[in-house]
């Protein structure tokens, strides 16, 4: 009986499979390994969000209604085009909470692009 033999992750064919379950003597792999499970679920991997890799830096007020922020834990950071992943410079801007949940209701007039950086 061999359960050396690992199967490869049938998305990334790189890395093996995650552990599955074992049934008497035999081992049942996942379909995909543990990275690529992860990604199917969309949690975080290695604990870091596109955001945090790109390096942003948030301003300390909001670009929207120029609320000056004592804390930074006041401030978020709005994705223009809704996409978690465009982590370009020009796609994001520095909201307040106030203006963050405005953002979920409607739609801000703003383009990627719109506002240069003043720094
Ligand atoms: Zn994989
Ligand atoms: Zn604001």
């Amino acid at each position: 009986m061999n359960i050396g033999i690992r199967p490869l992750c049938v998305q990334c064919k790189v890395k093996p499979r995650a552990y599955g379950y074992k049934k008497g003597t035999k081992i049942y792999w996942r379909r995909l390994c543990d990275t690529c499970n992860r990604k199917k679920s969309h949690k975080k991997i290695g604990g870091i969000t596109p955001l945090q890799r790109s390096g942003y830096k948030k301003r300390n007020k909001c670009e929207l209604c120029g609320f000056k922020a004592q804390d930074s834990i006041q401030l978020d950071v709005l994705f223009v085009d809704g996409n978690l992943r465009n982590t370009n410079a020009s796609n994001l801007k520095t909201v307040c909470a106030n203006c963050q949940r405005l953002s979920s209701v409607r739609r801000l007039g703003w383009r990627v692009g719109d506002l240069q950086a003043d720094d």
